[in-house]
């Protein structure tokens, strides 16, 4: 797409006014009431569904209440329970080494800066995004997950990450088009719209409000 970073910075601009008029106040449709719980369901979301990681975690944040008692778990009842989100084993093992370094290093409270996050097991700029855009109102960054990357390259709104699915690339590109005040949403609505509209294996284009601002439009 033939395009100046003036031009693309409009047109990302339309495209947060669209999904704003389209999603309304979205946020995360995992449930969560403490920085932690949220800490814990984006971990256990890995390659699995926000439904199904909500079906799972009512049980689980009743029997684990802090990071002390996810450090404290025994690990083979932990997995047990977080089962059905899948890759148990490796989220079990980045739940219990993540708590055990929130109980050791900070006090038990979940850190709220990227430097801090990124050193937990287990946490990518993904997990830390979330954790602080949406729990702690800190734009730090954009949470690039499977369906924003998707998007912002169909809607040619990555350059660097273009073809190479690099997360950490697309992050980068996508905050020098966008306001820092919505980059929480953006990624929120971003996923709804991936969701909904843009899905990965037949993008409703007749149907999407953002068409006349992508050059994927079909
Ligand atoms: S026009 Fe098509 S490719 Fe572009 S964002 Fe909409 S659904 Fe996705």
């Amino acid at each position: 797409m033939d395009e100046s970073p003036a031009e693309r910075k409009k047109r990302a601009k339309r495209i947060l006014v669209g999904l704003r008029k389209t999603y309304g106040d979205a946020t995360t449709a995992l449930h969560h009431e403490s920085a932690l719980q949220l800490l814990v369901a984006t971990i256990l979301s890995a390659q699995s569904t926000d439904k199904n990681v909500n079906k799972v975690t009512p049980g689980l944040f009743k029997k684990y209440r802090s990071a002390k008692d996810f450090a404290d778990a025994d690990r083979e009842i932990l997995e047990q329970r977080i089962y059905s989100t899948g890759f148990f084993r490796q989220k079990a093992k980045s739940i219990q080494g993540a708590c055990r370094l929130i109980v050791e290093r900070y006090g038990g409270e979940v850190p709220n800066t990227m430097e801090d996050l990124l050193q937990l097991p287990g946490v990518a700029r993904k997990t830390a995004n979330v954790v602080l855009g949406t729990w702690f109102r800190r734009n730090e960054g954009i949470a690039v997950d499977t369906h924003v990357g998707r998007l912002a390259e169909r809607m040619a709104l990555s350059w660097r990450g273009r073809n190479s699915k690099d997360a950490v690339k697309i992050e980068s590109d996508l905050v020098e088009l966008l306001p820092r005040k919505e980059w929480a949403y953006f990624s929120h609505a971003m996923i709804l719209h991936g969701r909904r509209v843009c899905t990965a294996s037949k993008p409703k284009c007749a149907a999407c409000s953002l068409a006349r601002y992508c050059p994927s439009a079909e």
